[in-house]
């Protein structure tokens, strides 16, 4: 069974839990030498994070 912890509030995502998502993070996006990175939230601790102007096309 594999863990994941919310990047955002640190708490445990339950694998039952629909709301487990993952975010990718390239760094130097337009350089070469980009990197990436992958975190996993749940989804609500993403959009609560977001400014306002900010759309999102999730549910
Ligand atoms: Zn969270």
């Amino acid at each position: 069974m594999i863990g994941y912890q919310c990047c955002f509030c640190g708490e445990d995502i339950e694998s039952n839990e629909a709301d487990v998502s993952s975010l990718i993070l390239i760094t130097n996006w337009d350089k070469e030498d980009n990197q990436d990175q992958q975190f996993f939230c749940h989804i609500e601790c993403f959009k609560r994070r977001l400014a306002e102007n900010v759309p999102v096309f999730l549910p």
